[in-house]
């Protein structure tokens, strides 16, 4: 399981800039990759989509992730969500899911903005699916929330989010349990045809 870089405790990290895990902030500098700015955030392609679309929303202010999120973030937070429901809304089409993996493999802070399609060939994983699919994703409305009303986001222990990404695979439309990935993302293909009809 590549996820080392960043830890969801508050201890801190080895931040190295040349390291793999410091691939964001590269793309966050590569108009190739960049989708849109302001002078708080930058939203960008996702190198690997996991879907359709998928994007990542980053501040330029350096939070390392989302554990390092205190209550003066809230507008932050809150400004990255408003971003990620402007880029939604223009894709009528597809449902999205906006959130937060609660142990990233990568530095910086990044929102995820992902149709939840979830037909990419870069989704390979049991661990890819589960990351998006339990709660081992923190939808961003429960995280302003809890920002704001407890002035912190409950931490989820790394034994926790072993469990979510080991979880069973199950589809997110229905309750098939298929018995490996090759299956799941032959069933999914189906809920994407009956959505075009
Ligand atoms: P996380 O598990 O929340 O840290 O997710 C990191 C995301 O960054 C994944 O969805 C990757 O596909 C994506 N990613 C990895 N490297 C890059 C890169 N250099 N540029 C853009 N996206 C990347
Ligand atoms: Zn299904």
């Amino acid at each position: 399981m590549k996820r080392k870089a960043e830890s969801n405790t508050s201890k801190s990290v080895d931040l190295d800039k040349s390291h793999w895990s410091a691939g964001l902030l590269k793309s966050m500098k590569d108009p190739e990759c960049i989708v849109k700015e302001d002078d708080k955030i930058i939203v960008i392609k996702d190198k690997y989509p996991k879907a359709q679309f998928h994007y990542l929303v980053l501040p330029k202010e350096d939070i390392s992730s989302i554990w390092q999120v205190k209550r003066n973030h809230q507008d932050l937070l809150m400004h990255m969500h408003n971003i990620a429901r402007d880029l939604v809304e223009k894709q009528t089409d597809h449902e999205f899911i906006i959130g937060y993996h609660a142990m990233p493999s990568m530095q910086r802070l990044h929102l995820h903005v992902i149709s939840t399609d979830f037909n990419s060939p870069c989704l390979k994983t049991k661990y890819h699916w589960n990351s998006f699919t339990t709660p081992f994703f923190l939808h961003s409305s429960d995280v302003s929330r809890q920002l704001h009303e407890e002035g912190e986001i409950k931490k989820v222990s790394p034994e926790r989010c072993k469990e979510y990404l080991n979880t069973q695979l199950k589809c997110h439309k229905c309750t098939l349990q298929p018995k490996n990935m090759p299956a799941l993302k032959r069933h999914i293909l189906t809920h994407i045809d009956k959505q075009k009809q």
